[in-house]
C-alpha cells in the first residue's frame, strides 16, 4: 500500500468496483447483477426487497426485524393473513413505509450441519423468490444473504448458491429482470461476495 497515495488508492478501488459490475453484466445482455454494501431497508432503486423471514412470517431478528421496523405495523397485519410460509417457499406483500413497492418473504433453512437438505432449500429460496417476482412483473430485486446470520449457514457456501441460482435464473429468463442486487450488511459477508464473484482485491 505504501507506494500509492490515498487518491490513487481510492481510484483503484473504484476501478475494481467497475470491473465487478462489468464482469457481472456479462451474465445477460439486459440484466445487471451487482453487489451493494448497505442496509437493505434503505435500498430504493428496486421494485422489491427480499426478506429472510421465519416460518411464522410475523417478524424476528436480523434483517427480518429491520424490515418490519421500517415498514411499520401494516406489514405485520398483512403477514398475519398469509398463514406463514414453509422453508424454501416465498410470499409477497406490499412494502408500506419501506422505499420499495414490495417485500418478498422467503424462509431460509436453519443450518444443521449440512445433511438436512439445507443446500436444496436455500436454492429453493432464491429460485422461488425470483419466480414470484417474475410472476408479479418485478424487474428489479434485492436479496440479503439469506440464512447466513441467525440461521448459521456457512457464508461461502451460501454465497456460491446465491450466485449460481441467480445467474442460472437470469440466463434461463433473458430480459425478464433489469437488476438483481445482492445487499450485504457487514464487511465480512461483502468480502466473501466480492471473492466469490471472481473479483480480486489482492490486485491492489
Ligand atoms: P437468517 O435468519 O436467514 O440467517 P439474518 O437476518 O439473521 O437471517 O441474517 C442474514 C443476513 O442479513 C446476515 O448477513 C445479516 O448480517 C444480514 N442483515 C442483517 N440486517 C440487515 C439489513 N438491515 N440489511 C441487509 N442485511 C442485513
Amino acid at each position: 500500500i505504501g507506494k500509492y497515495n490515498y487518491e490513487e488508492l481510492k481510484r483503484k478501488i473504484e476501478n475494481l468496483r467497475e470491473k465487478i459490475l462489468l464482469n457481472l453484466n456479462h451474465v445477460d445482455n439486459k440484466t445487471k447483477i451487482r453487489l451493494l454494501k448497505a442496509d437493505i431497508t434503505k435500498v430504493d432503486n428496486v421494485d422489491a426487497i427480499v426478506n429472510a423471514a421465519n416460518t411464522s412470517l410475523l417478524g424476528g431478528g436480523g434483517v427480518d426485524g429491520a424490515i418490519h421496523r421500517v415498514a411499520g405495523p401494516l406489514l405485520l397485519k398483512e403477514c398475519r393473513q398469509l398463514n406463514g410460509c414453509e422453508v424454501g417457499q416465498a410470499k409477497i406483500t406490499s412494502g408500506y413505509n419501506l422505499p420499495v413497492e414490495y417485500v418478498i418473504h422467503t424462509v431460509g433453512p436453519i443450518w444443521k450441519g449440512g445433511n438436512a437438505d439445507e443446500s436444496q432449500l436455500l436454492v429453493a429460496c432464491y429460485r422461488n423468490s425470483l419466480r414470484l417476482a417474475q410472476k408479479c412483473n418485478i424487474r428489479k430485486i434485492a436479496f440479503p444473504a439469506i440464512s447466513t446470520g441467525i440461521y448459521g449457514y456457512p457464508v461461502v457456501e451460501a454465497t456460491k448458491i446465491a450466485f449460481q441460482v441467480v445467474k442460472e435464473y437470469v440466463q434461463d429468463n433473458p430480459g425478464d429482470f433489469d437488476l438483481v442486487e445482492f445487499v450485504l450488511f457487514d464487511d465480512s459477508t461483502y468480502n466473501v461476495y466480492l471473492k466469490e464473484t471472481g473479483s480480486n482485491l489482492i490486485e491492489l
